[in-house]
């Protein structure tokens, strides 16, 4: 087992149960992750399954019952390897209302992850995740060990890894702590609720379930390519519109169907109105045919 931090001063704690620790001495050394297991926001372990074997082989898999290809993650060493931490809660509790503990398990068929979940496993103090791998897990640890099955997205991949690192990485930055200013990821995509606590520009748009808007840095002028005018101009109350007109604009081109879940203000219709009329003022004349070749600048003015 791989630990890489055991502090009482510990939030979280995770446990990653793989067949190829060596698999996340990168992704969770660098940068929030790495500050959040140093400063004790969050515990993590990496577990070796092969170390829960009892043949001289260490083996990990079988062949399917049924017959097919490919192999399938034995169930044996996944069990003992939970059951070996002594602590984890029943499934029932684990399931019940205000659990705090989640065994999930890295699955293609699970429920696809997103920032709302990401969000809810934030609030946990204990998280199992389960790394399958070749034709996937035997079925008997989704159905009585794991108390959820979670996907990152609608592909295939070849092991449960990279999504344990995903998973891992999103939920770390939403622990109060781990991120400088806190704001900053409230506002970012996706995220539906917040409630900020600075002043200025950079805490008056929250995405409101958007995406996030555009951002730039210096030089304003890069090559010719400069930032917006509004940017620069210090009024806070255009950057503001600006940023909530560009954030529409690029949901709309993005990810459309994030619209019809969120809850838009009169101003982001009239936004949306403004930027639908200046995606067909551009199409008559044969300008761009979609909102990807629109210059944000062209139509991110205040009027
Ligand atoms: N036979 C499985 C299927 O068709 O759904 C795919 C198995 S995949 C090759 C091996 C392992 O990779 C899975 O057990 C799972 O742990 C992981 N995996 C693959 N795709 C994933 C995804 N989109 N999200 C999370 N884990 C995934």
């Amino acid at each position: 087992m791989i630990q890489y931090l055991n502090d009482s001063m510990t939030k979280c704690r995770v446990d990653i149960l793989t067949i190829f620790p060596d698999f996340f001495r990168g992704p969770l050394d660098y940068g929030i992750v790495r500050r959040a297991r140093e400063t004790g926001l969050v515990e993590i372990n990496i577990h070796d399954l092969r170390a829960f074997t009892k043949d001289k082989h260490r083996t990990v898999d079988d062949r399917p019952f049924g017959g097919g290809e490919g192999m399938v993650l034995k169930p044996e060493p996944i069990f003992e390897c939970l059951e070996s931490f002594g602590d984890v809660a029943s499934r029932e509790a684990r399931l019940s209302a205000g659990g705090k503990q989640s065994v999930i398990l890295l699955s293609a068929q699970g429920r696809r992850f997103d920032q709302m979940l990401a969000a809810e496993l934030s609030t946990l103090d204990r998280i199992v995740l389960i790394c399958g791998r070749y034709e996937g897990v035997d079925e008997r640890i989704s159905e009585h060990l794991a108390d959820r099955e979670v996907s990152i997205g609608d592909y295939v991949l070849s092991g449960g890894e990279l999504g344990g690192a995903v998973i891992v990485d999103a939920i770390t930055r939403l622990i109060p702590g781990a991120v400088g200013n806190q704001d900053s990821t409230r506002q970012e995509s996706f995220t539906e609720h917040a409630e900020l606590t600075g002043d200025g520009p950079s805490s008056t748009c929250v995405s409101g379930g958007l995406l996030d808007y555009p951002h730039y840095t210096r030089p304003a002028d890069f090559r010719g390519m400069t930032v917006p005018e509004v940017l620069v101009n210090g009024n806070h109350e255009q950057i503001r519109r600006w940023r909530r007109k560009t954030a529409l604009a690029k949901t709309l081109r993005n990810r459309p169907d994030l619209l019809e879940r969120v809850a838009l203000t009169a101003e982001d219709s009239e936004l949306l109105d403004q930027i639908k009329r200046a995606q067909s003022a551009l199409r008559e004349t044969g300008q761009a045919p979609s909102l990807r070749e629109i210059d944000l600048q062209k139509i991110n003015g205040t009027s």
